[in-house]
């Protein structure tokens, strides 16, 4: 049962030069889903993930996120509405703890600096809601692991406890998998599933058996344009897709 529209992209357009990086794309993510997008090297995938997130400026086009148009809102405007993007694993401070980088999280829901980091380490609210997010994610037993120390999946789970001190509506994410072994991508296979069921997931993936194990929709992305958007068996068998993307020449 397709849920309520969380987020909504219309006809976003975005140039470089000549190059079409976005070819007026539209697309929603709805409550309870993963809605993957795939597509080649170079597609757009990234260029439409930073425009949703605030971060590029579309040349035109509009995002709608809870039924409010958030086009005109900042990065951080938008996060405090509840719009996570994780895994940008630069933005963990590396030689503080797994704890305290959940706190720095908490900081930055309360709307205070940085510089409030020492008194927030005994704020007893800030603390329980880093501490509820690092259970959600299953580091309880890490809180005072020097985040440097941390695997790199522990990493895009410390990530997503960040994200989830914003409680956040929806998440996108850009590549979780990339550069984990086989190991750690069926472990964060496994904790995604569950975590869409917390807020609906824009996945980004070149994985493809995670994508296919995991995506509730499939959107696929070439220069630009998105050519299907169906589920798993509706995009294996699409003719197009099979051509421009799965790399299968069997349809004609
Ligand atoms: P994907 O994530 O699907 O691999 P990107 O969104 O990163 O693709 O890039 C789409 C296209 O836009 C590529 O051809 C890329 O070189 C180009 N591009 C991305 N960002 C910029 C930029 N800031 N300036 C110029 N070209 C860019
Ligand atoms: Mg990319």
């Amino acid at each position: 049962m397709p849920g309520e529209v969380i987020l909504d992209v219309r006809d976003l357009h975005k140039s470089f030069g000549a190059l079409k990086a976005s070819d007026g794309i539209s697309l929603d993510l709805r409550a309870g889903e993963i809605h993957a997008l795939i597509g080649p090297n170079g597609a757009g995938k990234s260029t439409l993930i930073k425009q949703i997130a605030g971060g590029l400026k579309p040349d035109r086009g509009a995002v709608h996120f809870m039924g409010r148009d958030v086009s005109a809102l900042s990065v951080a405007q938008r996060a405090h509405a509840g719009l996570a993007r994780t895994f940008q694993i630069s933005a963990l401070a590396m030689e503080y703890t797994v704890m305290e980088n959940a706190v720095l999280g908490a900081i930055g829901q309360s709307g205070r600096t940085f510089g409030f980091f020492r008194p927030a380490m005994k704020d007893r609210a800030l603390l329980d809601s880093a501490a509820a997010a690092l259970e959600r994610v299953g580091l309880t037993d890490h809180a005072s692991t020097i985040t440097s120390e941390l695997s790199h999946g522990q990493r895009r789970q410390l990530e997503v406890a960040v994200a989830l001190t914003l409680a956040p509506k929806a998440f996108l994410m850009d590549e979780p998998m990339a550069g984990m072994g086989a190991e750690g991508s069926r472990e964060l296979t496994g904790f995604l599933q569950d975590l869409k069921h917390q807020a609906p997931i824009l996945l980004v993936e070149h994985d493809m058996d995670a994508v296919f194990a995991l995506a509730d929709r499939i959107s696929v992305l070439v220069y630009g344009k998105i050519i299907a958007t169906g589920n798993v068996d509706e995009i294996r068998s699409n003719a197009d897709v099979k051509t421009a993307y799965l790399g299968e020449e069997d349809a004609a």
